[in-house]
C-alpha cells in the first residue's frame, strides 16, 4: 500500500494549509526493495540499527548491511539520550549524506536527531509497529535526565516492510496498539484546551485520527494473530498519527496527559527504572486518565464540579519530588510561565458543558481496559513494576513535565468529588 499523501498536503477545512515533508510512504511486503533506487542518489548512506533490529531485518536487509556502513548501537538497554547521541556523533562519517533508520522508536529518534544536526535526510525502515513516532518532526529524547521533545526532521521516505514488522515480538506490537489508543485522551486534551484557551484545533486531523483508531479497534483480535493485513492497518494508523504531528508542527494531536504519565515515570521521580516499553507506560497512563476523566464527567453532569480559581504552581511538592532528583530547575524551565494562568476562571466555568460533551465522546475506562487486555496489552500498574499507591501522586505531578494544557492539568482549577489534592 502506497499512502496517498496529497490529501494531507491540501488546504484544510480548518483554514490552514498543513505541510508534510515525507515524500513517500509504502506499507507492504517487500517494501525495502525500493531502498536500492532511493539510496542510489547518495554517495555515502549510513545505516543505524541495534543488534535486535539488525537481526530482525537481516533477511530483507542483509544485502544493504553488507554493502554500506552500519552503525550498530551497542547493548540491550538503548535509549534516545545524550549518551547514545554522543556515541553516534563520534562514529558517523563526516561525509555521510543520508541515514537509514532500521529499528523502532529509539533508533528513529536518534537518527532524526543526527539527521537534523548534520542537515541530511533520513529514510525510515520500521522494524515493529510499536510507536507512532516514525514520521514525527520532533525527537523524544532524555537530555541530562529530563525528558524533552527536541525539534528534528521527519524521514523523506518510509518503507514499512510487512515481512519485517509483522514478525516483530508481539510485545512490541501490543505496545504500538497502546500508543495508538492513547490518542483518545490526547485528542480530548487538545479539544478541551481549544475550548478554554482558543488554542488552534483542526477538526479534520481529529477525524482522520479517530477513523484510523476505529479501524484498528475493529481488528484487534486479528492483530493478535499477527494477521498481515491487520498489522498493516496498525502500522498505517501509527504512521497517520505521526503525519498528524507533522501537519500541526508539534505533537499536540498525539500526546496528552496519558503521555505525561509515561514521561513522568521515565524521569524516575517516584519510581525506580521501569522495564517497560513506551506504549506499555502509555497504556497505563491512558487508563488512569480515562478513569479520572470519567469522574470529572460525572461531577459536571451532576452539578458537583466547581471552578476553584486555583492556578498556582505547586512549588513545595515539586521541590520535594523533582527537586530531590535535581530536576526542579528543569521543570521550571520547561514550564516557563505557568500555563494555568492563561485560563480565565469564568471562561472555564462557562466551558464546563462543552467539556462534558467532549468527555462523552471518550471510550469508557472499563471498556478500554477490556479491549487492551484482549489485545494482549498492559493494563495493570503492577505489570510494569509500579504500585497502585503511586497513582494519585503521579496524576498530580505528571502535568508538570510539559508546558501543555491537558484536562488533567486543568482539573487543578476544579473542585469535584475525587479531585486530586493541590497545594
Ligand atoms: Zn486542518
Ligand atoms: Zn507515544
Amino acid at each position: 500500500m502506497k499512502v496517498e499523501l496529497s490529501r494531507f498536503n491540501a488546504s484544510c477545512s480548518c483554514g490552514r494549509k498543513h505541510e508534510i515533508s515525507v515524500k513517500n510512504i509504502i506499507i507492504e511486503a517487500q517494501a525495502v526493495r525500493y531502498l536500492k533506487g532511493i539510496i542510489a542518489e547518495y554517495h555515502n548512506p549510513v545505516f543505524l540499527c541495534d543488534s535486535n533490529t539488525k537481526k530482525a531485518s537481516q533477511e530483507s536487509m542483509g544485502e544493504y548491511f553488507e554493502a554500506y556502513k552500519v552503525l550498530e548501537l551497542e547493548g540491550s538497554d538503548i535509549h534516545a539520550d545524550d549518551r547514545q547521541v554522543e556515541w553516534v556523533q563520534k562514529r558517523l562519517p563526516s561525509d555521510a549524506d543520508v541515514l537509514v533508520a532500521v529499528g523502532s522508536g529509539t533508533i528513529h529518534d536518534i537518527t532524526r536527531y543526527m539527521a537534523q544536526e548534520r542537515s541530511i535526510p533520513f529514510i525510515s525502515v520500521p522494524t515493529a509497529a510499536s510507536v507512532d513516532g516514525f514520521v514525527s518532526t520532533v525527537a523524544a529524547m532524555t537530555w541530562q535526565g529530563m525528558k524533552r521533545t527536541i525539534p528534528a526532521v521527519a524521514p523523506v521516505y518510509v518503507l514499512a516492510d510487512t515481512d519485517i514488522f509483522a514478525f516483530a515480538p508481539y510485545r512490541l506490537t501490543a505496545s504500538g496498539i497502546s500508543d495508538l489508543m492513547g490518542k483518545y485522551t490526547a485528542l480530548l486534551d487538545w479539544r478541551v484546551s481549544s475550548i478554554v484557551t482558543g488554542e488552534f484545533f483542526c477538526e479534520q486531523i481529529n477525524q482522520l485520527e479517530l477513523e484510523a483508531l476505529g479501524e484498528v479497534e475493529a481488528v484487534l483480535d486479528k492483530i493478535r494473530m499477527q494477521d498481515k493485513e491487520s498489522m498493516e492497518k496498525l502500522m498505517y494508523a501509527l504512521i497517520l498519527s505521526g503525519l498528524a504531528m507533522q501537519m500541526m508542527g508539534n505533537s499536540r494531536p498525539a500526546s496528552g496527559a496519558e503521555h505525561h504519565v509515561a514521561h513522568f515515570w521515565e524521569m524516575e521521580i517516584l519510581n525506580d527504572k521501569l522495564d517497560a516499553l513506551h506504549g506499555e507506560k502509555v497504556s497505563i497512563g491512558l487508563l488512569l486518565c480515562l478513569e479520572h476523566y470519567e469522574r470529572l464527567k460525572q461531577a459536571i453532569t451532576s452539578g458537583q464540579c466547581r471552578v476553584n480559581g486555583h492556578s498556582g504552581f505547586e512549588t513545595e511538592i515539586l521541590m520535594q519530588t523533582f527537586g530531590k532528583k535535581g530536576l526542579y530547575e528543569g521543570v521550571l524551565e520547561e514550564n516557563g510561565q505557568n500555563i494555568l494562568e492563561t485560563v480565565r476562571p469564568e471562561v472555564l466555568d462557562n466551558a464546563l458543558p462543552l467539556i462534558k460533551e467532549a468527555l462523552e465522546e471518550l471510550p469508557e475506562a472499563e471498556q478500554m481496559r477490556e479491549k487492551l487486555s484482549l489485545a494482549g496489552c498492559v493494563t495493570d500498574m503492577k505489570e510494569i513494576g509500579l504500585q497502585d499507591s503511586l497513582k494519585e501522586l503521579t496524576l498530580r505531578l505528571c502535568p508538570y513535565v510539559r508546558r501543555r494544557l491537558t484536562l488533567l492539568r486543568l482539573s487543578k482549577m476544579l473542585d469535584y468529588p475525587g479531585a486530586i489534592p493541590i497545594g
